[in-house]
């Protein structure tokens, strides 16, 4: 039987790690039937909000994150691309609209933005706006006065993992401190902007450290708005290429136990969906994971193509009623497309490690 020490729907800011340990051991059973109970309480089981990440500066990034093919340190011999020009992105965002996109994030490969960037996001920020898509950036760390000018432009959600617990994080990560990102996070809460941090599973930490990132997540001044829950995914020439695979079932548990503590943000399911079965995706979403990344790369890493996604849709009657203008296909070919031309674009990766 389910522990009833709270009622499912409440929502909490005081979780304790041992408290989220004991969530994470239930029975898989009574802890599905949980977490889809809260689930069904707040959202429409049977939608999953659809969000496009486009890469819109791509490698060369100075920070050490140990699983990340973006890292500068690292040989993964990921090509390295400058900062995209801003009617090239807003094109790939009209793409992603017609082919039914809700939300647009566009991701960057820096520390943090330098002051020469800002005007380039912030006018991609208002060109996204224009079509009518949710924004979403990924830029590291910010500062109050980037985090405010951002807002200002009208961008809606800022991404901004946690990555792990604050115990294993410096495994993982040297060169910022679990509590930069922190602040961070309460710049863009304090800039008026909807958060999304999650963290990453898979990275050789125990059940102790998932469940200290969920209490982290959880015990935030306010509910991140989403959570999004990536897989590793293992690139070579990473440290972390040679990791140990995660359980798919600790995947699902971590979760349905974020759906229990965090009853109304969006849980997403994020990188390392490619390597997913269709059978562990349709777990997840009883799970209440329902926000996806659609489109053929998540940053530099493979995601399912479009029509796959759709296809899992259809199966499993999700998004039955939202209207899809363009064939998937069209958007796989829009999203995949080179930039027209090399002078579309200014290098903002040659001046990344200042
Ligand atoms: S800061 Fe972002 S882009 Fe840079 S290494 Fe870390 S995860 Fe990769």
């Amino acid at each position: 039987m389910m522990s009833a020490a709270h009622n499912p729907s409440d929502m909490r800011h005081d979780w304790t790690v041992e408290e989220v340990a004991s969530l994470l051991n239930m029975p898989f059973n009574d802890l599905l039937f949980r977490a889809q109970t809260v689930h069904r309480e707040n959202f429409d089981p049977n939608a999953v909000q659809v969000s496009t990440l486009l890469s819109i500066k791509t490698g060369a990034c100075p920070e050490d994150c140990a699983y990340c093919p973006q890292s500068a340190r690292y040989d993964t011999k990921l090509e390295k691309e400058k900062l995209m020009e801003v009617e090239a992105v807003i094109e790939k965002a009209k793409a992603a609209k017609a082919a039914g996109s809700d939300r647009f994030c566009m991701g960057a490969a820096w520390r943090s933005p330098r002051a020469k960037d800002m005007p380039y996001v912030l006018a991609m920020v208002k060109g996204v706006k224009e079509i009518g898509l949710e924004t979403c950036m990924t830029l590291g760390m910010l500062d109050d006065e980037k985090a405010d000018a951002l807002a200002e432009a009208g961008l809606d959600y800022y991404n901004h993992n946690l990555d792990t617990s604050p115990e294993y994080y410096g495994d993982i990560i040297t060169t910022r401190t679990y509590s930069d990102r922190l602040n961070t996070l309460a710049n863009v809460r304090n800039a008026g902007m909807k958060v999304c941090s999650g963290g990453i599973l898979g990275m050789g930490e125990s059940q102790k450290d998932r469940a200290g990132l969920l209490v982290q997540l959880a015990n935030l001044p306010a509910h991140p708005d989403s959570v999004p829950i990536n897989q590793l995914v293992k690139v070579e020439g990473t440290p972390l290429e040679s990791e140990g695979d995660l359980d798919p079932l600790d995947f699902i548990r971590t979760i349905a136990v974020a759906r229990i503590m965090m009853p109304k943000s969006h849980v997403r399911l994020s990188a390392g969906r490619e390597e997913m079965s269709e059978e562990m995706q349709a777990m997840c979403f009883f799970a209440g994971a329902n926000s996806i990344f659609y489109g053929e790369c998540l940053l530099t890493t493979p995601n399912p193509a479009a029509n796959k996604d759709q296809d899992l849709f259809r199966k499993l009657g999700i998004n039955s009623d939202h209207h899809v203008t363009k064939a998937p296909r069209e958007l796989d070919e829009i999203l995949a497309q080179p930039m027209a031309s090399d002078a579309m674009f200014y290098d903002a990766s040659a001046q990344a490690a200042q």
